[in-house]
């Protein structure tokens, strides 16, 4: 059975193992329900989501995260509670209440306070602002929208609880010492998660993870840990140095996180069942042991002191992001990243980039389309040159 912990001042009690449910728009309906339908029966009680997590296939099927929740959940037909997080991009009033009702709608949720439901489920809803980097949170601040349309919302029983997500930490630090929030949404990870990491990437941010944790944590909030696997690019960098089977790197980062006793729930992203029965039999196995601890973080650290700060997580933010973004000369530039980053890897650590040249020549598009137009660039949520990254990535790769 999952260990469970108290989600900081909300006092719910949440499965340490939840489950962010971004990526299971990346599969049409009945695969995404087979995976969301696991993650409820296995008692996770903790699903994330968004507004924004959708995708339209070529065919006109549509996979969004929100109503595939709402309808895993009706069709579990349990009388069991299940907590679901969801985050909107209004940070006015106006704008804010607009995407609760369009994501209350989304989700098939009835009823409101304790006779929140979907079927026979009883539903507790957190709702966050989405993503609040510094011009989202000025305008959050300007317009009052917590105050406004949150709060208000919160005491008529639309929602139980209000949080935030982020990236920018200089930022997220501000955030939470406004006391509006309950919870906080963070990445941290074996790659993300304290002082010396981001010394060695030269990483600007006077905050780092681990200080926007413990700030969190200090005002007793709730944290919800996403990014467990540091970004979908991290572990096949981890693989190049190891040589280990790919599901035995992600369950450790997984434990990783879960041996943080003040994250209050960790939230891997699955696309199949078969992925998240690996991250709860990960879950079951507990936290990471500290030798095993000490020896992934050498190994980051080993990958983070040859990529320095220059390295794609995969993370897809550039991408997904609302609204969202493709090259305009189709380039793959996400999955360049990615090789790029791992050919530096390798080279440093003397193992054959063959395979990763390979890997560049079957890409329908390669690097040798970008103009340098730069729309790419400033989507990048950890400011990485993007376009510098992809003439090297050429060079090294396409010879
Ligand atoms: S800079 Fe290159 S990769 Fe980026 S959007 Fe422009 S053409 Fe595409
Ligand atoms: S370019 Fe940046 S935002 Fe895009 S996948 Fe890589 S790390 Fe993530």
């Amino acid at each position: 059975m999952l260990a469970t912990r108290v989600l900081g001042k909300t006092g719910l009690k949440v499965t340490e193992l939840g489950f962010g449910a971004m990526n299971v728009r990346l599969v049409k309906p009945p695969a995404a329900l087979k995976t969301l339908g696991f993650v409820l029966r296995s008692g996770i009680n903790f699903i994330d989501t968004s507004e924004t997590y959708n995708r339209e296939f070529p065919d006109g099927t549509r996979s969004e995260s929100e109503a595939l929740i709402g309808e895993a959940i009706r069709r579990w037909d349990s009388s069991g509670e299940v907590i679901v997080n969801t985050k909107g991009h209004g940070y006015n009033r106006e704008a804010c209440l607009e995407c609760l009702h369009g994501s209350l709608g989304h989700i098939g949720i009835e009823g409101k306070g304790p006779d929140r439901h979907i079927g026979k489920t009883s539903v507790r809803l957190l709702y966050m602002l989405h993503g609040l980097d510094g011009e989202r949170w000025d305008e959050t601040q300007r317009t009052e929208c917590v105050q406004k349309a949150l709060v208000p919302a919160r005491e008529r029983g639309l929602i139980d609880h209000i949080g935030f997500s982020g990236h920018d930490q200089e930022v997220m630090a501000e955030v939470i010492r406004s006391g509006l929030f309950e919870v906080v949404e963070m990445r941290y990870n074996v790659f993300d998660r304290e002082a010396r990491q981001t010394a060695v990437a030269g990483q600007s941010s006077r905050f780092t993870s681990r200080q926007v944790l413990d700030l969190a944590y200090q005002r007793g909030m709730g944290i919800v840990n996403m990014k467990p696997f540091g970004g979908n690019g991290m572990q096949p960098l981890l693989r190049v140095i190891t040589a280990e089977e790919v599901m035995v790197q992600y369950r450790r980062m997984l434990r990783y996180c879960l041996a943080e006793p003040k994250l209050s729930v960790v939230i891997p992203g699955a696309v199949t069942e078969e992925q998240a029965r690996e991250c709860y039999q990960a879950a079951l196995e507990g936290p990471l042991p500290e030798a095993e601890q000490r020896l992934l973080e050498e190994q980051a650290d080993g990958i983070i002191e040859v990529v320095g700060s220059d390295y794609c997580r995969g993370c897809r933010h550039c991408l997904d992001d609302a609204p969202e973004f493709e090259c305009p000369n189709a380039i793959p530039f996400d999955e360049i990243l990615v090789l790029e980053s791992r050919r530096k890897v390798a080279q440093a650590v003397g193992v054959s980039v063959d395979h990763l040249k390979e890997l560049y020549g079957q890409l329908p598009v390669d690097a040798s389309a970008c103009d340098r137009c730069g729309q790419c660039q400033d989507r990048c949520i950890y400011d990485i040159p993007i376009v510098d990254m992809l003439e090297s990535a050429h060079r090294e790769l396409g010879a």
